[in-house]
């Protein structure tokens, strides 16, 4: 009601192609036309500031990288088979931020393809299928990854050698929630053997986004990754999400918790919006995968999507895009701490640098709130800002913005925050 016929039309449009799978965020969709740094631009020349994707996470339409994918486009697009410069640089550029033991890199182009290959090769090095996930985990959207995304089932649930556990916090640990946790991975895998099911591996998104968002305390992931070992399987790290300096500290979310796993895996951020995923691992792990399977990807690595990924890395360096997580990750998650004595709707905030999570709880019981989220989501979006929501209830609201973020940004989005929940 009320879309105007334009609007309408294109929605209607888009609904007949794509049929029902079409997903529009917002009841008025958005229409846009172009983006840059931290900003989206709509067909009415509207803009919007943008906290809600990762993907190009230097800034929509960095120069360097549109730079870097024209001249390339244009010289040489080809699959990784020949000898070609850009994709060996930019493999040993990749490699050089990952701890020594892991020290091979396999092209893809998506993150669920990634974590397809991780669950290939973790099943084959450990003889086992089993794998455990947090209880609102998302990996991807091919058949092995789906099985181990609980939160992709609508009806039912994962087969019986996936299994799942609490997302690292204390409502489900208690204080030692390192402790905890891991304990909780142990019984899970426990759990798998009693069923006859080997165990393969421990999966995680190292900042748990699907689950509501939770880095803290740094270090919780170790005690769990060495009781996946103990158990003689493999713990996956899935970067997709907090890879590439997001969390304003590390390269990797993993690092934040002092842990190296045994794979990696990539995505999202890597091209800034071109096609570009990959899987990092030991070389003993690789070795009698490709022994068995070998692989190849056909777009994986291609030299277009290399070149992107190397702008993405320049300029992460150049414009000092870690650095500026960090503080202004801090500068949102300080003054959101200002506004909640006045606003009791903000509840918890969790994360670290530009992701974060803002829990937002019913004001007379401070129990969670998902229409109230989702009431802020669509005010936001009349004051020109763009967010999302993240947590098995969809009452977390998730701050992750492309990293070139700038404080001013940030204050605009608390002011708005602030001017919504005040009334
Ligand atoms: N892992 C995580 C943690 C993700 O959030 C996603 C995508 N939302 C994926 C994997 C899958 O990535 P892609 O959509 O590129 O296949």
């Amino acid at each position: 009601a009320g879309l105007g016929e334009d609007l309408a039309h294109r929605v209607e449009r888009r609904r007949r192609s794509f049929g029902a799978t079409s997903v529009l965020f917002y009841d008025r969709p958005l229409h846009v036309v172009a983006a840059r740094g931290a900003t989206l631009t709509t067909a009415d020349g509207a803009r919007y500031l943008d906290l809600y994707n990762n993907v190009p996470s230097v800034g929509h339409g960095h120069p360097k990288v549109v730079a870097a994918v024209r001249a390339q486009v244009g010289q040489l697009n080809i699959h990784s088979r020949y000898l070609i410069d850009v994709v060996d640089d930019y493999a040993e550029r990749l490699l050089a931020h990952f701890p020594a033991p892991l020290a091979n890199v396999a092209f893809t182009c998506t993150g669920s393809e990634s974590n397809d290959l991780a669950l290939r090769l973790a099943r084959l090095a450990s003889g086992g299928r089993g794998v455990v996930v947090s209880e609102s985990a998302y990996h991807g959207n091919t058949a092995a990854v789906t099985e181990v995304s609980p939160s992709s089932y609508r009806k039912g649930g994962p087969p019986s050698f996936v299994r799942t556990v609490p997302p690292p916090h204390p409502a489900h640990y208690g204080a030692d929630v390192a402790g905890g946790f891991a304990r909780a991975v142990a019984a899970a895998i426990n759990a798998l053997k009693a069923h006859g099911h080997g165990f393969a591996a421990l999966l995680v998104d190292t900042i748990f986004s699907s689950d509501g968002v939770h880095a803290d305390p740094p270090g919780f992931l170790a005690p769990a990754a060495a009781a996946a070992r103990a158990a003689g399987g493999l713990f996956i790290a899935d970067e997709v999400q907090p890879g590439f300096g997001r969390t304003g500290t590390n390269m990797w979310g993993f690092a934040r918790h002092g842990v190296v796993p045994d794979i990696v895996t990539l995505g999202k951020p890597m091209g800034n919006g071109i096609a570009l995923g990959a899987v990092v691992t030991r070389p003993d792990l690789l070795a009698p995968f490709a022994d068995a399977f070998g692989y190849f990807n056909t777009f994986g690595g291609s030299p277009v999507a290399c070149a992107a990924g190397l702008a993405v890395l320049e300029a992460l360096a150049e414009d000092g895009l870690m650095e500026n997580a960090r503080t202004v990750g801090a500068r949102i998650a300080a003054r959101l701490a200002d506004l909640r004595p006045a606003c009791p709707a903000i509840g918890e905030v969790r994360g670290a640098g530009l992701y974060l999570g803002i829990d937002i709880v019913a004001r007379a019981d401070g129990r969670p709130d998902p229409e109230g989220a989702s009431g802020l989501i669509n005010a936001l979006r009349t004051r020109g800002i763009l967010i999302g929501a993240a947590g098995p209830l969809g009452h977390t609201l998730k701050v992750r913005p492309p990293l070139c973020l700038t404080a001013d940004e940030a204050d605009s989005f608390i002011d708005a925050l602030g001017a919504i929940l005040r009334g």
